[in-house]
């Protein structure tokens, strides 16, 4: 340590220690140290009991020292597993003496081994389970979806050690097996290959999956539910689905595009699906999609077969994330979590390319705007960067970043540094810096400054940008200013992240005139430049700062309506039509801007453009703008009619009042409907609250009609739906907000009802509710509320949850 002096008020507000997030992700602090390579791990689980949650369990590990004099093993093991012994290899080995203390269990061998030497032994133990940690048992529920009894795993980040002792850091891997006795009727679904599935005499199963190419434990899973097979190929590896029976007719449908993106990604990636086979499995109360290597697992939301008017998630975005990951953190996988983003960003990155691939520029345009939209939420909530411990951006920033180095390096140059970084780590971790090094060695271009700024920096240039015109000597000059602040604090280890002062990019103008466009390509570098476009002759009609969105940013540019209107005519980006629409959506006086977003909503050539414009006419008073509206009601896009739909609730066009009830009673579109019922509630309350006890029974994909009811109630402040809203809530999603909502407003009826769905034992059900008290009831009510529900909860991991939630309350 080295004393600095300094000025009081530096010393004050920078402590001593402060240290960069670039600086602390160059050492490699956040990686364990291991003395022991784990091999292989035989898991056989037998005898589960949903009464009291656990198994009982058999774990055959066998792993090589990586130190001389190698007497005891170190395991991760839950503190609840109850072991009974740890004996040398079947047939009946000696009985070896063992510590487990909280989360670890220490293994005395009989005696010391040699550097490189293989040790094998077995541990038998109850597997006690704390429902949901490790292992979720479900009950079976009677309420629609149909949910039989089942048990399913989650390991990542670090809870694989709560259902098997094991190495449970992503920085070693291993082959296992896994051996479930299950049920009669019952299917066990995990990694790798089926080597065995056998009748007992007892009327149990016992399958028996192998896991022959190492994978990190993280990864590793187990489902055991009623469960059908839809069997699916991709060349010679098998594609199952596993679904409930009573989902079996719709499973195809969702996910019989998974070949198809298996065959994209494989190509893209220079590696062809890596594993013996890929099986998705749908289960219960589950809080999206989990990558387990070959076998992902899914909840099961399945659409019926209307949604597909509309775009599900699933196929959108989730199966194809999941899918990603089987090349991105299960095939190279991040060394700690650290670098998670190496996992997430290319996970959320690969569906816009897929979708890109399939339906061109403009599809992949919407994946990343709707990415951009999450991005900017969370970067305002907590700027972190990509590349930290426990960054809460590593979603969207992560996939709008290699975006943005795909437009960069182009495609040639771009996937030839992502095949290279997927070879050189093959069945490996990687760093971040691992992944730069892949692009230089591939393309012969270091991207330090690019990481630098993009990846261990927080932040993005948040451009003010400002035009003018030189007739006389055909000049464009464009004033470009970055306005980002480097003003995040450090933290109480003295981590401070950085935001740079100034980005730097090439960027592109595009100047129209009426003789054609005129273009400059600079490369910014400073906090305030001038740009010059030469050889403006005529008077511009548009001015596009960032032709092609090429940099992650905000953007200020002040400009006549005329320009913005001719760019979203002529500018094929999303993102910059986007801006451009919220720019002229900002100019509701303004005759001009209408006409431009009138012509847009109905005439646009992509869909969500025309959804975008149909939105922001909502704030545009006269008959013009409603006519607009009216005519987008004719979209054969659903997301058009949607978005009209809202648009004329909101800005109560009370003349429309017969068309929208007619897209409430007639739209083929889930959404669409949903829409419908909002709108009618803002424009006809009294005609709206005869139609909402039916509607809230209503089932549509991601329960849209039903969450549209109970928050037109919210709306209407119609306390009687309570008591069926409450019902509706146990098993649509945004059934607790409503109720939420409710109290907030002083209804002391919902709040009970929301606190009986708080005390359920179905984890899903009661932890749903627990976040509507987080997010959606006043700090100091939700507290008291569920402080008194503490007192009430009946078991113990109803109380865990509780205590849990109390401590997230703000
Ligand atoms: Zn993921």
């Amino acid at each position: 340590m080295r004393p600095t002096t300094c000025l009081l008020a530096l010393c004050l507000t920078a402590p001593l220690t402060a240290q960069t997030n670039a600086e602390r992700m160059a050492t490699d602090r956040y990686s364990r140290s291991h003395d022991y390579d784990l091999l292989h791990q035989r898991i056989e689980l037998r005898d589960f009991d949903w009464d009291r949650p656990g198994f009982q369990g058999r774990v055959t590990v066998t792993l090589r020292a990586l130190r001389p004099a190698f007497d005891s093993v170190v395991l991760d093991a839950g503190a609840l597993l109850a072991i009974t012994e740890v004996t040398g290899p079947a047939p009946r080995g000696v009985p070896y003496r063992f510590d487990h203390v909280r989360d670890t269990l220490v293994v005395h061998l009989p005696r010391a081994v040699a550097t490189g030497d293989t040790v094998r032994f077995v541990i038998r133990y109850r597997g006690v389970i704390a429902n949901g940690r490790g292992l979720t048992f479900i009950e079976a529920d009677s309420l629609p979806p149909a949910r039989p009894r089942q048990v399913w795993s989650q390991g990542e980040d670090d809870n694989n050690h709560d259902w098997f002792p094991t190495y449970d850091f992503p920085n070693d891997r291993a082959t296992w097996e896994m051996i479930a006795t299950v049920p009669r009727g019952y299917t066990a679904v995990s990694n790798g290959r089926l080597v065995a599935e056998r009748a007992n005499t007892d009327g149990t199963r016992t399958w028996h999956w192998r896991q022959e190419q190492p994978a990190v434990t993280y990864l590793a899973s187990l489902i055991v539910a009623p469960l059908v097979r839809i069997r699916d190929r991709w060349r010679t590896v098998p594609v199952d689905y596993y679904v409930y029976a009573a989902d079996s007719a719709r499973a195809r449908r969702l996910f019989g595009v998974t070949p198809d993106m298996i065959e994209v990604f494989s190509r893209l990636t220079g590696v062809p699906y890596p594993w013996s086979k890929y099986a998705q499995t749908t289960v219960a109360d589950f809080f999206g999609g989990m990558e387990n290597v070959s076998a992902s697992t899914m909840v099961d939301w399945i659409p019926e077969a209307r949604a597909y008017v509309d775009r599900p998630w699933y196929q959108h975005i989730l199966i194809p994330h999941e899918l990603a990951h089987q090349w991105f953190g299960d095939y190279v996988t991040t060394a700690n979590w650290a670098h998670m983003w190496l996992n997430e960003g290319f996970a959320e990155f690969l569906p816009g390319q897929y979708w890109r691939t399939r339906r061109g520029e403009a599809a992949g345009g919407d994946y990343y705007l709707d990415e951009y939209r999450q991005y900017l939420g969370i970067d305002q909530r907590r700027r972190m960067p990509l590349a930290a411990l426990g960054s809460n951006n590593i979603y969207p920033k992560g996939a709008l970043v290699l975006e943005m180095l795909r437009k960069r390096l182009g495609d040639d140059r771009f996937w030839s540094g992502v095949r290279h970084y997927l070879r050189r780590h093959a069945h490996g971790v990687a760093t971040t810096d691992d992944l730069r090094q892949a692009f230089l060695e591939a393309t012969g271009e270091n991207l330090e400054g690019f990481f630098a700024q993009w990846v261990y920096r927080a932040g993005h240039p948040d451009f003010q940008v400002s035009a003018a015109w030189d007739a006389s000597i055909g000049l464009v000059t464009l004033t470009v200013r970055q306005r980002q602040r480097d003003s995040l604090p450090a933290d109480s280890t003295g981590l401070r992240y950085e935001v740079p002062e100034v980005f730097q990019a090439p960027v592109t103008i595009r100047v129209g005139t009426a003789t054609g466009d005129v273009r400059a390509s600079v490369q910014l570098d400073q906090r305030e430049q001038l740009i010059h476009v030469g050889g403006v002759w005529s008077a511009p009609t548009m001015v596009v700062f960032d032709e092609g969105n090429t940099i992650l940013k905000t953007l200020e540019f002040a400009q006549p309506t005329a320009w913005l209107a001719a760019q979203l005519a002529a500018d094929p980006d999303l993102w910059n039509r986007a801006w451009v629409i919220e720019q002229l959506g900002a100019r509701a006086a303004d005759a001009e801007a209408r006409a431009a977003l009138a012509r847009a909503a109905t005439g646009a050539d992509y869909f969500l453009t025309r959804a975008l414009a149909a939105t922001a006419l909502a704030e545009f008073p006269g008959p013009e703008a409603q006519a607009a509206l009216v005519a987008a009601l004719a979209d054969t896009a659903a997301s058009v009619r949607q978005a009209a739909l809202y648009a004329l609730g909101t800005r109560g066009a009370t003349g429309a009042v017969a068309a929208v009830r007619g897209h409430w009673e007639h739209d083929v579109s889930d959404e669409a409907r949903a829409a419908a019922l909002t709108a009618l509630a803002q424009l006809d309350p009294a005609g709206a609250r005869v139609l909402l006890p039916a509607a809230l029974e209503v089932p549509s994909y991601q329960d849209g009609i039903s969450n549209a009811a109970a928050f037109a109630a919210v709306s209407l402040g119609d306390t009687a739906l309570v008591p069926l809203i409450a019902r509706a809530a146990e098993r649509t999603s945004g059934g607790v907000y409503a109720l939420a909502s409710f109290g907030r407003n002083g209804s002391v009826a919902a709040l009970d009802r929301l606190g009986e769905l708080a005390l359920s034992r179905r984890a899903g059900l009661r932890r749903r509710a627990l976040e509507a008290f987080r997010f959606a009831v006043a700090p100091g009510q939700a507290r008291t509320r569920l402080t008194a529900l503490l007192a009430a909860a009946p078991e113990e991991a109803i109380r865990r949850d509780l205590v849990e939630a109390l401590a997230r309350l703000r």
